[in-house]
């Protein structure tokens, strides 16, 4: 037992760290329209405030206003995949907070005809898991809309971000 207390008190920041409160806590989301075509960005974080913004459309500085209002550290750009109005922001956020681009190697076409980003792309690769944070994300390669169009699974969470897939291919498929 004396150990045991001794151990506790010389170690306070190893115990906070399981406790239930802390773990317990859900990351947050938050849906943005962006562009002329309302396209769904959302910016995701954690209790710390570490976030992920996904598919950074348009509108960079409107995504900015509310990363500052949220008192926010972006950690990385995750793109479901390469079409325009999912991507025009993307190099204005990135190089806003120095952060990695994530997108299916198979979009980088896209990507590049979309903007003129200087920086390199990082790929997404099929069950692969991003961590920000206490931020968890799971990537699954769902192709059709694009050839790289993936879903992206907020762990923790009922949350799958997906673009636009299936039935609404035939309608969105040039843009
Ligand atoms: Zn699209």
């Amino acid at each position: 037992m004396q150990s045991f207390t001794i151990s506790a008190k010389s170690r306070p920041g190893k115990l906070k760290r399981y406790t239930r409160e802390h773990s317990a806590k859900l990351p947050e989301i938050v849906r943005l329209e962006v562009g002329a075509f309302k396209a769904n960005c959302y910016v995701v974080y954690d209790p710390e405030g570490n976030c992920a913004v996904i598919d950074p459309g348009d509108d960079a500085d409107f995504i900015e206003e509310k990363i500052r209002e949220l008192n926010l550290v972006p950690k990385l750009v995750l793109l479901t995949h390469g079409h325009s109005d999912h991507v025009t922001a993307a190099p204005d956020i990135a190089l806003a907070y120095s952060v990695p681009v994530y997108l299916n190697n198979k979009d980088a076409f896209l990507f590049r005809k979309a903007s003129r980003f200087p920086g390199k792309l990082t790929g997404l690769k099929e069950g692969e898991l991003l961590k920000a944070g206490e931020l968890r994300v799971k990537v699954l390669e769902i192709p059709g809309h694009t050839p790289g169009s993936v879903a992206l699974n907020l762990m923790g969470t009922p949350h799958v971000f997906c673009g636009r897939v299936f039935g609404e291919n035939r309608f969105w498929l040039f843009r």
